[in-house]
């Protein structure tokens, strides 16, 4: 392996570069009312994320912090595109989608921008980097306690 992302060059579209370079909802948040820690250990990536609901379950305001690949940013900082603005129960079935995105044949439908991580369903162990910011936004809102793991 001279070069780890050799045959992975298709995954890095335009859109992963560019939020990878410069992650959107980058910060921690002060007045979170959630936040969980996603750790995938096959690649080292880790992450903490933080939401801000409002007592309609409403996800007002949703952010990240962390180091990981590429991928794992890059969906991270699409997923807070993505939340921000939507119910719980919407995040979760968004949530749902992106996963049966990443490890099945067909999305369950369009999916827009986020159809770019579908792309590693080539690469089975790039789906846990993937689906890491997705896991943990899952395990914030729904108060779980525990450090998300995409193993
Ligand atoms: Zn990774």
């Amino acid at each position: 392996m001279s070069d780890p992302f050799n045959g992975l060059r298709e995954l890095y579209q335009e859109v992963i570069f560019d939020h990878n370079k410069a992650p959107r909802n980058y910060k921690s948040l002060e007045d979170a009312t959630h936040s969980a820690d996603g750790h995938n250990p096959l690649c080292g990536d880790q992450l903490t994320v933080y939401a801000r609901l409002s007592d309609q379950g409403l996800i007002e305001e949703v952010t990240f912090v962390g180091h990981g690949c590429a991928i794992s940013k890059a969906s991270a900082s699409l997923m807070t595109e993505a939340c921000k603005g939507k119910t719980v129960a919407e995040a979760e079935q968004l949530f749902q989608d992106v996963h049966a995105m990443l490890t099945e044949e067909h999305p369950p439908h369009d999916m827009g921008k986020l159809e770019v991580l579908s792309g590693v369903r080539e690469f089975p162990a790039r789906v846990k980097c993937a689906s890491l910011a997705w896991h943990t936004l899952h395990n914030a809102i729904t108060l779980s306690d525990e450090t998300a793991k995409t193993e």
